[in-house]
């Protein structure tokens, strides 16, 4: 039987396993809890280079982890992409991906994007940044640790510590200064909310446009894309006044975000899946992750897009990206320590 999207939507729906029908000469059986429509293109791109279908299955990345595990041998899953290096190793532990040997990645990725067993490799990264009010703040936060500062009381505003990215950020803090300082910090960034925390990273820019908060925290791409294109609540003028700040220069760097993937532990395609993980780290679709979504190529090299260029060059965090994603457990009860809801 030939697998066709329909069937594998079906599938995902039942959560039924499929069995070895998965197998599927020039098809590809893809799990994705990236949510960004220009990822289409990649994949037509890769379709129209290969001749290979791509079957998409699309879920939270703790979704897919659970199904892949409940799916066991018989899983179709070849690919699982997704966002964030805990959940990457999340996967890994859950035992759902596979390691691989493939001389293009081991070249391209630079290896502190890359898992050190070679079950998960980085394609392209975000920076996690202070955004503010220019008309409203003289002296915006330089660093993370002043984030706490009570010079900043009712000012800042951020997401939910169910965010993965609230989650990744605390737990890198805990990683470059320690539990105990990582408490003390979450409490005062906590105090200095200016609302409980709601909403994108999206809305925590609208959030300085409403005038609700001073100083919010985003990934760079949902700036730059609002710099690229129409983002609602986000004109010209709106964008005029708002600054950033990537911070931590002069000492730890840049808080970074890594979307990634891997080969399923069953992939029935296998050899289609190593493909299409050596494609994503091609100068094409590379340039593409900056060109249709803003990001910071993982392959170095790679140009910017325009509108990811305008916002800067800057030092990354190069902290250890699977140390941090240990400390998830932690964050939580520092989460629950503090009252960031
Ligand atoms: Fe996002």
């Amino acid at each position: 039987m030939k697998l066709t999207t329909t069937a594998l939507l079906v599938c995902a729906t039942t959560a039924t396993a499929i069995a070895s029908s998965a197998v599927a000469e020039g098809e590809l059986n893809l799990y994705s809890s990236r949510h960004y429509d220009t990822d289409e293109r990649l994949y037509s791109d890769f379709t129209d280079m290969t001749g290979i279908t791509i079957n998409r299955i699309e879920a939270n990345a703790d979704e897919l982890i659970a199904r892949m595990q409940a799916e066991g041998a018989n899983s179709p899953a070849d690919i699982l992409l997704t966002v964030d290096t805990s959940r990457l190793e999340r996967a890994k532990e859950a035992g759902v991906l596979q390691a691989i040997e493939s001389d293009v990645l081991e070249t391209r990725i630079p290896s502190y994007l890359q898992d050190a067993d070679n079950q998960w490799f980085g394609f392209s990264q975000r920076a996690r940044i202070v955004f503010y009010d220019k008309t409203d703040v003289e002296n915006p936060p330089m660093d993370y640790v002043s984030l706490a500062d009570p010079a900043y009381e009712g000012m800042i505003c951020h997401r939910s510590s169910t965010n993965v990215y609230s989650q990744t950020l605390l737990s890198a803090i805990i990683e470059n200064f320690g539990t105990e300082a990582a408490t003390e910090w979450a409490q005062g960034f906590v105090n200095n909310f200016a609302r409980d925390p709601q909403g994108g990273d999206t809305d925590q820019l609208r959030g300085l446009v409403s005038g609700e908060c001073d100083i919010s925290i985003s990934n760079t791409y949902y700036f730059a894309r609002a710099l690229r294109k129409d983002v609602d609540g986000l004109n010209a003028d709106a964008l005029e006044n708002i600054g950033w700040i990537f911070p931590a220069q002069n000492a730890e760097g840049a808080h970074m975000n890594l979307s990634g993937g891997g080969v399923a532990a069953n992939a029935p395609n296998r050899e289609n899946a190593i493909k299409f993980m050596e494609y994503l780290a091609s100068d094409r679709a590379q340039d593409y992750f900056s060109a249709g979504n803003d990001e910071y190529p993982a392959v170095p090299g790679v140009g910017l897009s325009p509108s990811v260029a305008a916002m800067g060059l800057f030092r990354p965090d190069a902290v250890d990206l699977s140390a941090v994603a240990k400390n998830v457990p932690e964050a939580q009860v520092i989460f629950n320590q503090v009252g960031w809801e």
